[in-house]
């Protein structure tokens, strides 16, 4: 198995971590001690936004009458499709018991947690698909308070489109605050809302780092990095189409890695070469982050065959996964390590970054060799209980005591023998 790199990064995503977390550092502990008034001194100083935070009945209702309603529809069109798959995931994780021992039985339960802060993001792009991931999965799993927040525009408030996504998917306050600030407010309980027990969602380094300090004390989906797309492509693929999936994904920002791993080289060769076009082709901001990630990060991977293929995409583990080639059922049963599958030409990433229904909120940064997406099962909690009949704690008392005494646990074996010595007078135990 070879790989020829036929174009290859300069740069891989780092942030300025050590500074990052000083700065957010700060703002966490200014806004814990100062509360409400401190994190709306950031939210001035970031978004030049002084207006109401918690949006009132009468606000959201003013700005949902703002979504024309071909919008609506679509995001009513896509909130379906998340809120039914979100219950397909729900559907396989269920309370179960089982004897494990005559008389002694042991069980799970699946408890969504109280109150989950949906973080989102709105610096640079309108993330109205990000509220409907976030908000519909929690209300899906059941969490009895659901806060969406997300950043205001200056001036204006947070975009309507948003506040309409998150109203109908089942915010319960909906927050015109981002960045530390906003995830501080959930998180300590200012104006007035429930203590967040989880965090969710995606957003830039200030606010992905400051879920990081803040886990432990509160719960996170995960901490996201820039998001990343590979695409594997054979002989069969439209090198058209597959230039113009790396670019739609190279537009998420200047360090967004796109990678494109095949094993023809005149198709590899077509796609180095439409590309430059189909970003110049961009408007503005989109055109500036695709030029940059392609410039500084994108990489052009030509292997010896599919199975190599496969290899370099595990090793990449990447956030978004694109196979264009064939025999799809072969790469489905191959691939181990990736946040989300997109399988053939019919599907796209964009489909499901905003339409179809599976998470959007996934593992970048390689986190896909760990862990997947945001899913009903990060809200929940699988939880153990046990109870037993006295003849059917017999047997593991005796088990439990002398363990415990092997390892030196005197008062774990007493709470054993106190049980045998009450419920078994007549016997004796060693
Ligand atoms: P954002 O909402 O994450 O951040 C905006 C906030 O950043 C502002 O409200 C402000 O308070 C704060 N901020 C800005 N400059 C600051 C500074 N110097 N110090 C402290 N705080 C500061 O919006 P964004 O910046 O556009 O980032 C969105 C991110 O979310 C992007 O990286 C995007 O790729 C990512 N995203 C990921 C997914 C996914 O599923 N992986 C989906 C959507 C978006």
């Amino acid at each position: 198995m070879t790989r020829e790199y036929l174009k290859q990064a300069t740069l891989t995503p780092k942030s300025n971590a050590a500074e990052t977390h000083l700065i957010v550092k700060e703002i966490l502990d200014e806004i814990e001690a100062g509360g409400d008034a401190v994190a709306m001194k950031y939210a001035a100083k970031f978004d030049q936004y002084e207006g109401n935070v918690l949006l009132t009945a009468e606000e959201i209702e003013a700005a949902c009458d703002l979504v024309p309603e071909k919008l609506k529809a679509d995001i009513r069109f896509a909130h379906d499709n998340v809120r039914r798959f979100a219950e397909l995931q729900k559907s396989t994780v269920s309370d179960v018991e089982t004897e494990i021992a005559p008389g002694f039985v042991t069980g799970q339960k699946a408890i969504p947690v109280d109150a989950a802060g949906c973080y989102v993001p709105g610096g640079r792009y309108s993330h109205i698909a990000s509220a409907i991931m976030t908000v519909t999965t929690a209300k899906v799993a059941g969490c009895k308070h659901i806060t969406a927040c997300s950043p205001p525009r200056p001036g204006v408030g947070v975009a309507p489109a948003i506040v309409y996504a998150a109203h109908i998917c089942g915010a319960d306050k909906i927050m015109a605050m981002g960045g530390v600030q906003g995830v501080a407010a959930m998180t300590f309980g200012l104006f007035g809302l429930p203590k967040a027990n989880i965090l969710v969602g995606p957003g830039n380094q200030f606010v992905a780092e400051a879920k990081r300090i803040l886990f432990g004390r509160v719960g996170i989906d995960m901490i996201a990095g820039p998001t990343d797309s590979l695409i594997l492509a054979d002989s069969t693929a439209d090198a058209h189409i597959v230039a113009t999936d790396l670019v739609s994904q190279a537009e998420h920002g200047y360090n967004s890695p796109v990678w494109l791993v095949t094993d023809d080289r005149k198709l590899a060769e077509e796609v180095m070469e439409l590309v430059p076009g189909l970003i110049d082709d961009l408007p503005d901001v989109n055109r500036d982050n695709a030029s940059a990630a392609w410039r500084d990060y994108a990489e052009v991977i030509l292997c010896s065959d599919r199975e190599a293929m496969a290899a370099c995409s595990d090793e990449y583990a990447p956030e978004h996964l694109t196979v264009q080639a064939e025999d799809l059922d072969w790469w489905l049963a191959r691939l181990t390590c990736y946040g989300s599958l997109f399988l053939g030409e019919e599907t796209t990433v964009s489909y499901g970054d905003k339409a179809t229904g599976t998470n959007h909120v996934l593992p970048t940064s390689r986190a896909a060799s760990y862990t997947g997406g945001l899913s009903v099962h990060k809200y929940m909690k699988i939880v153990t209980w046990q109870r037993a009949t006295r003849e059917g704690s017999k047997a593991v008392a005796e088990a439990t005591a002398r363990i415990s005494r092997l390892e030196g646990m005197e008062g774990h074996a007493r709470a054993a023998d106190v049980r045998l010595a009450k419920y078994f007078p007549d016997e004796t135990f060693d």
